[in-house]
């Protein structure tokens, strides 16, 4: 599905992923692991399609993305959220961009993660937290087949990560996309992905691979809060 074929990338003399390839197949729930600085954030850049290769290739179903924007969900690790825009227009900003924003989908996950009442609102108005959360929300809105998220819940509190933990599961229940996901918490690694990418010091290669020996809990099994930390 998500073929990653021998990619270079540096900035000036700074070489921060080399000869890297992988795959991810469709369905699988993937986790990248890595010292900070090790390009990590780079890759997904470059996955994202919002950054240039130096050399090979990324391709979605045989599709080269860089040739082809839009095509992944792609959840940076800063949120980048439009000062401008509200937050209802953040969400839909990459469908918008496309003619087809998908208002009622936005608006009820808006109201899953507690944001309902921010949609007017604007992101210099939110916290960290609910700045991460809208951002995740922006990745998966568009309905891609598959989701790269870096560094998703790092900045949420443990309930709420949680929460956002079950949700992202129940997606992937409900819909196998494929989900590929950065985090430093190992712990997150072992409990949602079922293989794990530990990546080198810069420049990033592939150290290893583990595949995850338990079974993935089921979304339904994860204790509910009352409600989100808005
Ligand atoms: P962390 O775990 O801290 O998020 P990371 O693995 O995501 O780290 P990256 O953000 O990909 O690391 O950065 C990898 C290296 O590339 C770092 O040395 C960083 O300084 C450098 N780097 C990243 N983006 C740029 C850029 N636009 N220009 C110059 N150097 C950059
Ligand atoms: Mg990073």
């Amino acid at each position: 599905m998500l073929n990653i074929q021998d990619i270079d990338k540096s900035f000036g003399s700074l070489q921060v992923i080399k000869n890297l390839s992988f795959e991810i197949k469709e369905g699988e729930f993937v986790a990248i692991i890595g010292p900070s600085g090790s390009g990590k954030s780079t890759l997904f850049q470059l996955i994202g399609g919002i950054s240039a290769l130096d050399k090979g290739a990324i391709l979605l179903n045989s599709e080269d993305i860089q040739l082809k924007r839009g095509i992944i969900g792609y959840m940076p690790q800063q949120p980048c959220l439009l000062p401008w825009r509200t937050i209802l227009e953040n969400v839909t900003i990459v469908e918008e961009l496309q003619h087809k924003p998908n208002i009622l989908q936005a608006r009820a996950w808006l109201e899953k993660v507690g944001l309902a009442s921010f949609e007017d609102a604007y992101p210099n108005a939110l916290s960290g937290g609910m700045q991460q959360r809208v951002s995740f929300i922006r990745a998966i809105v568009s309905d891609k087949p598959i989701l790269c998220l870096d560094e998703p819940f790092s900045a949420l509190d443990e309930f709420t990560r949680l929460e956002m933990q079950a949700w992202l599961l129940s997606i992937w229940e409900k819909h196998r996309k494929s989900i590929l996901f950065v985090t430093h918490n190992i712990e997150e690694a072992l409990f949602l992905a079922d293989r794990i990418i530990v990546l080198t010091k810069r420049p990033a290669t592939i150290k290893k691979e583990i595949i995850v020996p338990f079974d993935r809990p089921r979304s339904e099994d994860i204790r509910h809060t009352e409600s989100f930390h808005a």
